[in-house]
Order: structure tokens, then C-alpha cells, then sequence
């Protein structure tokens, strides 16, 4: 694998961050070979079956990937959408987010390169994977959060061993800032930077496009109509379509999804930009939603270009309607997203709406994390549970109480 820039194609090595030196363009992994369906059918490791297409040897993977499919025959009635519609069930991975596909080739990429530590920014899904394939491969990890992170969020990277810290304003400061500050850190710290940006790093996204081909593998190598993601700076959206792309060059299949960015109302970079019709992403002054996994104040130019190659779209979602999706997607599918990876139900809802779905399309709703992860904004519309005396008559009278 080598990195080349999207736009000069200046080639660089595969532990190359940021931009093209060059002209500034986005990098993105290149390979020698196209899939292998031979290598497909007979693998059962995510590297088994795609590590021609991955960017490092996997030397720290494990458990990640080949999660199910799942029919939403009772989420589409309940939305009213005639679609064939399923859920692919993200929260299955180690650390029950689709981030571990994103960090297990990125970090065995950085143990093969010879790093001893490696760096993130993240509050939540990202930072666990960051620590969790760091453990498994015997580097140091190092965290930074925003200072007002919920210290719950940075218990599991703990569990794992990282070393986080808060940093004041973290993510406040725009694109540039951050690029900055991180480039500085790692430096320091001479640590691999494993950011999920791709114009950070052009490997993480790589991990991400394998949800792709394991959907069209579970569809017959048939691919959905519409795809839907929650994603804040683009890339969970751009890897996924560049899944179905590399599926469709290497001839498995003929066609590529339609790309929907599901966005929180208050956090919409790539909504605004769809919206307006803008050539780029909108930034965000201050993001206000309670999904903080797509708290995006910014995004990159790679999730717009997805977005309008497949003809897709991206939508903001309001808090309220997100929070109800974390109940409705649970109530009638039994799979539990956390708050970020339900805006994907409003999203499909508005799609029906604006006639954009018909009962002849397979939509995939990606559901990206679990609800275990993110409790608070749930918790936080709930009454207090009843206590009754131990006493059949007063158990059934606080039941009859809560209905
Ligand atoms: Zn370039």
C-alpha cells in the first residue's frame, strides 16, 4: 500500500499524515491488486478476506468486523417506509463501534512501522479502538479529550491502559489549529498519529470501507440502492463508499449505493453544504447537539464529493428526533444504537418523506455504535423508576401507574 494525493497523485509513504506536501490534496491508500473473491469466500478474518486491500499486515487485529445484516421489517412499518430496509449492526465489534475496523489496520500499521506510541483526539468511540489495538499491540497510547469530556467516556481507554488528558477548547479552534496541535504532539511524543480525519490520515478510513464489502457479501454481491451513516467530518460516509467503488472496479458488482450522511441539526457541515449547494463543507461555529460522536465543527471535501458522485444527499437531524430513534430502533429491532448512530432513522424517515426511497429499494441503515456507549441523553428524558412494597397487589398497582 502507498499513500497518493487525490489530486497531483505525488505518491508518499504509508505513515505519511496530513496533506499532499505537494498541492495540499487529501491522500488516499492505493494497492497493487483489486478484491479477490476467491480470497473472500475463503476467508474468515477481516485481513483474511481483504488484507490485499487493507494498509498493513494486521499483526494487532483481531475480533473485529463481519458483523451481521439484519432485516427492520418493524422499524420500516413503524416509519411508515415500503423499502426493504436493514441495520448493520456496527455495535458487534470488540469495542462496540465500527472505530475498531478503522484503528486495527492503522495501529498493526504503526507497530510494523516501528512506532512505540501512538496519538488521538477523540471523546468516545475512536479514542477506546485507539487504546484498545494499542494494548494488543504492546505501544503507548496517548489520549486527548476536550476538557469538559464526561470522565465515564474516558474510562474504557483507561481500562486499556491509555494516557489521557483533557486540553481546554481541543477541537475549538477549527481544522487548521488542531492539525497544528496534533502534528505537534506527536511529534513530541514521536508517536504515529491515528486521527479519524482523513485529511489527517489517510489509513484509518481504509478499515471503515471493509462495512461495505461485507454488506455486499451478505446481498449476494447485489449492492443496497441507499446506504445511510451517521458522520460528522465526512469520513465514516467517504470510506464506505469507497468500499462500494473498489467492490464495483474489481467487477464484483455493477453498481454503487446512493450516499446518505445522517448529521445532528446543530453539528451539519455536509447538510448545510447540500442544503446551500455550497462547493464545500460549511464550518460550524460551535456544534450544539447531544451526539457528540458527530459533533463535527468541520468536515472534509472527500464526504461532499461522495455524497454528490452517488447521487446521495446528507440531512441534519434535531436532538429530539435522534433521542426518539434511539428508542424506536431499539423497541422494534432489539439493537440499541447510541444517540450518534440513530440519526439514520429520522434520515430514512425524511428520505421517504421527499419520495426519495421507493418500495423497490434496499436501504442500509449503518448502525455505527452501541447505546451502551452513550447513555446520558437518554437517561436524561427518563422519569425515576417506581419502588413498590413486596406485595403482588402493589408491584401490578406501580405497573398500572407506569402504563
Ligand atoms: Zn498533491
Amino acid at each position: 500500500m502507498r499513500l497518493r494525493c487525490s489530486d497531483c497523485a505525488a505518491e508518499y509513504a504509508p505513515t505519511t499524515s496530513f496533506q499532499c506536501r505537494e498541492c495540499g490534496g487529501i491522500l488516499a491508500a492505493t494497492y497493487d491488486g483489486p478484491l479477490d473473491a476467491d480470497r473472500i469466500a475463503d476467508g474468515e478474518t477481516l485481513f483474511e478476506k481483504y488484507g490485499n486491500r487493507l494498509p498493513s499486515r494486521g499483526t494487532a487485529a483481531g475480533d473485529e468486523g463481519a458483523t451481521p445484516l439484519l432485516r427492520a421489517d418493524a422499524l420500516a412499518d413503524v416509519l411508515g417506509v415500503e423499502a426493504t430496509v436493514y441495520l448493520k449492526d456496527e455495535r458487534r465489534n470488540p469495542t462496540g463501534s465500527f472505530k475498531d475496523r478503522a484503528l486495527a489496520p492503522a495501529i498493526s500499521l504503526a507497530s510494523e512501522s516501528g512506532a512505540e506510541g501512538v496519538v488521538t483526539a477523540s471523546t468516545g468511540n475512536a479514542a477506546a479502538a485507539c487504546a484498545r489495538y494499542a494494548a494488543r499491540a504492546g505501544l503507548d497510547c496517548y489520549v486527548l479529550v476536550e476538557e469538559t469530556a464526561p470522565a465515564k467516556k474516558l474510562l474504557e481507554p483507561r481500562a486499556y491502559g491509555a494516557n489521557v488528558v483533557r486540553v481546554e477548547d481541543l477541537f475549538a479552534g477549527g481544522e487548521a489549529a488542531l492539525a497544528d496541535l496534533l502534528r505537534d504532539v506527536a511529534d513530541g511524543l514521536d508517536a504515529y498519529l491515528a486521527f479519524a480525519y482523513q485529511p489527517f490520515n489517510a489509513v484509518l478510513a481504509e478499515g471503515v470501507k471493509t462495512v461495505s464489502y461485507e454488506v455486499a457479501e451478505n446481498l449476494a454481491f447485489d449492492v443496497p440502492d441507499v446506504v445511510v451513516t451517521a458522520t460528522g467530518g465526512g469520513d465514516n460516509l467517504a470510506a464506505q463508499y469507497r468500499g462500494y467503488r473498489e467492490l464495483r472496479a474489481a467487477g464484483l458488482t455493477s453498481r454503487v449505493p446512493r450516499m446518505v450522511g445522517a448529521q445532528a441539526a446543530g453539528a451539519a457541515p455536509l447538510a448545510t453544504a447540500v442544503d446551500a449547494d455550497a462547493d464545500s463543507p460549511v464550518d460550524v461555529e460551535e456544534p450544539a447537539t447531544v451526539a457528540s460522536g458527530i459533533a463535527a465543527p468541520f468536515a472534509g471535501q472527500h464526504g461532499l464529493d461522495a455524497i454528490r458522485d452517488s447521487d446521495g444527499t446528507a440531512i441534519g437531524v434535531g436532538d429530539d428526533a435522534l433521542v426518539d430513534a434511539v428508542t424506536t430502533t431499539s423497541e422494534t429491532t432489539g439493537v440499541w444504537p447510541e444517540p450518534a448512530s440513530a440519526t439514520v432513522v429520522p434520515a430514512l424517515e425524511r428520505l421517504a418523506d421527499r419520495g426519495a426511497v421507493s418500495a423497490d429499494d434496499v436501504v442500509v441503515l449503518t448502525i455505527t455504535g452501541s447505546g451502551h456507549k452513550h447513555t446520558e441523553p437518554v437517561e436524561a428524558r427518563l422519569e425515576d423508576v417506581p419502588t413498590a412494597a413486596r406485595d403482588a397487589a402493589a408491584v401490578a398497582g406501580a405497573f398500572a401507574a407506569e402504563r
